[in-house]
């Protein structure tokens, strides 16, 4: 298997070969075309197995780059992996004139507000402050195509369960939903019942 056979956009051939990747690692080859055929997916997983750029290839095969609107919302449980997804989605995106901010508690409020009115095609972020900007009308919900949802089980660890309800009922009733989650305890089950519509469940 390689990245070509899984029918991704040139740009990204480009940005994934420039990063490095060769060939796609198991839960990639697996994961991503659901995610490109536009299915809602559970992909199971342990962190080390290529999961960040699973859904960083997905949003970018999906994302029109004709719009600056915002199209794809990245939910993580810390700081550190919207970080992460923000860089490995740049990286990726080097060729394809990418615009993304990342949300996360501790930075300038005043510059999530500039940065998201100019327009970023894609957020990642951590579920306080991501809330925060929807409730300030600075992150525009209408037009998210895909939401990613990074580490289920931690985040609910983490008691982010009412924030990210919270963040959900803002969202297209139709938006595509990527679950990754190392277990399925109950309340990840929950979640994916509530936004998922007949899931397709990866697990490796
Ligand atoms: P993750 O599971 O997303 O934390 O990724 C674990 C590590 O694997 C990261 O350092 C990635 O850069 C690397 N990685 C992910 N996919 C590939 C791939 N297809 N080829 C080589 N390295 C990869």
């Amino acid at each position: 298997e390689n990245f070509e056979a899984l029918g991704l956009r040139e740009d990204l051939l480009r940005g994934i070969y420039a990063y490095g990747f060769e060939r796609p690692s198991a839960i990639q080859q697996r994961a991503i075309e659901p995610i490109v055929a536009g299915r809602d997916i559970i992909a199971q997983s342990q962190s080390g197995t290529g999961k960040t750029a699973v859904f960083c290839i997905g949003m970018l095969q999906v994302l029109n780059s004709a719009t600056n609107e915002t199209q794809m919302l990245a939910l993580s449980p810390t700081r550190e992996l919207a970080e992460q997804t923000q860089k490995v989605c740049l990286a990726l995106g080097d060729y394809m004139n990418v615009q993304c901010h990342t949300c996360i508690g501790g930075k300038s409020i005043g510059e999530d507000i500039r940065r998201l009115d100019y327009g970023v095609q894609i957020v990642s972020g951590t579920p306080g402050r991501v809330f925060d900007m929807i409730q300030r009308r600075s992150l525009q919900t209408r037009n998210l195509k895909m939401l990613v949802i990074d580490e289920a089980d931690e985040m609910l660890n983490r008691g982010f369960k009412d924030q990210i309800y919270d963040i959900y009922r803002y969202l297209p009733p139709s938006i595509q939903v990527v679950l990754v989650s190392a277990t399925m305890p109950q309340e990840v089950l929950d979640m994916t019942k509530k936004f998922m519509n007949e899931p397709v469940h990866v697990l490796v």
